[in-house]
C-alpha cells in the first residue's frame, strides 16, 4: 500500500510545521495560479510581495515560459481573483490568473476571456451557478486509491454516501479540502462520497457570473495540492475505470432572478428547449476535447444520459437536463446541466448556458457551428 503513496508525502511533516510558523516580517508570498497549456490541468509559482496586497489591483502582471510547436515562449499572467493561502496561511495569497499570448491575445486555453464578456452581457438576468465537482483518489501508480492490485473491489452499492473503512476510502483528503476551501474563501457547500470507491464529490455554489469559473478552478488546485501532501491523486477523468464503474460529471446548476422567483419553472421550461436546440454544441464543450473524453461516461448506463440524445425530465438522473425534486414541487429554482465532464473547464460551461438560455440572438451562430460527425 505505502508503495501507491508519493515518496515526498512521507517526508517528516512535523520538521515542516516548524518553518512554517517562523514569522516572516511583512511580507506576502504570492503563488500565481493558472490553467495550463493543455487545458486540463493547473499551473503555479511563488513571489514575494513587499506587504500584503489589500485588492487585486496591488497584484502585479507577471509570466512563464509556455510552450507552443516545440519552442518556449513567454506567456503574461494576468491577476483575476485572490484568495487566503490554506498551506501557507495569513498573510499569504493564492491569485487565479489569466494567461495571454506575447500578442495580448488570451491564450488557447484561456476560456475566461470570452466567459467575462459573456457574464458582464446578461449580467442583469442575475446568472448563479453552482458546480459538483466529482473526481476519483489515485495512488501515484495510476491505480484507484486502496483498490485490491489485482481485481476489484465489491461491485458498487454501498459506497455511496457510505462511512466505514470497507466502504469510505480516503475522506482525509475530502475533509481537509473541504477546510482548506473555506480559509481560502471558496463557497464551497457540501461534499460527499460517490457511487464508486475512491471517488467523492465537492460542490461550490451558487456564484454569480464570472465567479463559478473562478471558485471551481481554485477549488481544484486545493484539491490537487491537498492531494500532493497526502501522496495521492486527484483525477478529473470523466470515466476512470471502463465497465460497470460511474465516471465523473460536473454537474451545472443555473438559476436566475426570473426562474427563482414565482413560477419560475416555466422560465425553466423555456430554457430546456433552447438547451434542447443546442445539444451537440454544449457535449462539444463538456470536456477539454471536443467531447472525445466524455463520450466514454455519457453511454446512458451509470446515472448518465446517452450523449447522442438530449433529454430532460424531473428527478432521474438519465437524463441530460434534471429538474430537481424541490424544484417541480415549488415551481421555481434551478435546472441542472448533468453532461459536463468532470474535467469541462467551467469558464466554457457557463458561458455556453449563458449564451444559449439568456442570449436569444447569439443561437443561430452556435448551430452554424454544429457538426455531429464529431461525436461519432
Ligand atoms: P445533486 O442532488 O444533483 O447531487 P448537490 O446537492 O450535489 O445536488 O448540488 C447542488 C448544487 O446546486 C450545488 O452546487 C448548489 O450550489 C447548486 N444550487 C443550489 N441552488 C441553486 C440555484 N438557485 N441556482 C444555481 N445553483 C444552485
Ligand atoms: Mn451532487
Ligand atoms: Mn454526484
Ligand atoms: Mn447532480
Amino acid at each position: 500500500m505505502l508503495s501507491t503513496l508519493s515518496v515526498s508525502s512521507q517526508l517528516n511533516k512535523v520538521l515542516r510545521s516548524h518553518y512554517l510558523s517562523l514569522s516572516q516580517g511583512g511580507l506576502c508570498q504570492a503563488t500565481y495560479v493558472w490553467i495550463n497549456d493543455s487545458g486540463d490541468g493547473l499551473q503555479s509559482k511563488t513571489r514575494t510581495l513587499e506587504s500584503e496586497p489589500s485588492s487585486i489591483e496591488d497584484i502585479p502582471k507577471w509570466n512563464f515560459e509556455g510552450f507552443s510547436t516545440n519552442h518556449s515562449v513567454t506567456r503574461t499572467l494576468v491577476p483575476v481573483s485572490i484568495f487566503k493561502d490554506p498551506f501557507t496561511l495569513d498573510p499569504n495569497k493564492l491569485v487565479l490568473c489569466e494567461v495571454l499570448k506575447n500578442n495580448r491575445k488570451p491564450a488557447d486555453t484561456n476560456h475566461r476571456y470570452v466567459c467575462k464578456k459573456i457574464m458582464e452581457k446578461v449580467k442583469d438576468f442575475r446568472p448563479w451557478f453552482g458546480m459538483e465537482q466529482e473526481y476519483t483518489l489515485l495512488g501515484i501508480d495510476g491505480h484507484p486509491y486502496s483498490w485490491p492490485s489485482n481485481g476489484f473491489p465489491k461491485p458498487q452499492g454501498p459506497y455511496y454516501c457510505g462511512l466505514g473503512a470497507d466502504r469510505a476510502y480516503g475522506r482525509d483528503i475530502v475533509e481537509c479540502h473541504y477546510k482548506a476551501c473555506i480559509y481560502a474563501g471558496i463557497k464551497i457547500c457540501g461534499a460527499n462520497a460517490e457511487v464508486m470507491p475512491s471517488q467523492w464529490e465537492f460542490q461550490v455554489g451558487p456564484c454569480e457570473g464570472i465567479v463559478a469559473g473562478d471558485q471551481l478552478w481554485m477549488a481544484r488546485f486545493l484539491l490537487h495540492r491537498v492531494c500532493e501532501d497526502f501522496g495521492v491523486i486527484a483525477s478529473l477523468d470523466p470515466k476512470p475505470i471502463p465497465g460497470n464503474w460511474n465516471g465523473s460529471g460536473c454537474h451545472t446548476n443555473f438559476s436566475t432572478e426570473a426562474t427563482r422567483a414565482k413560477g419560475g419553472l416555466d422560465h425553466i421550461e423555456k430554457m430546456i428547449e433552447k438547451l434542447r436546440a443546442c445539444h451537440v454544441q454544449h457535449i462539444r464543450i463538456s470536456d477539454p476535447h471536443g467531447g472525445q473524453d466524455n463520450k466514454r461516461r455519457l453511454t446512458g448506463f451509470n446515472e448518465t444520459s446517452n450523449i447522442h440524445e438530449f433529454s430532460a425530465a424531473v428527478a432521474s438522473s438519465r437524463v441530460s437536463i434534471r429538474i430537481p425534486l424541490n424544484v417541480s414541487q415549488d415551481k421555481r429554482g434551478y435546472l441542472e446541466d448533468r453532461r459536463p465532464a468532470a474535467n469541462c473547464d467551467p469558464y466554457a460551461v457557463t458561458s455556453a448556458i449563458a449564451r444559449t438560455c439568456l442570449m436569444e440572438d447569439e443561437v443561430e451562430d452556435l448551430l452554424s457551428d454544429l457538426d455531429i460527425d464529431d461525436l461519432d
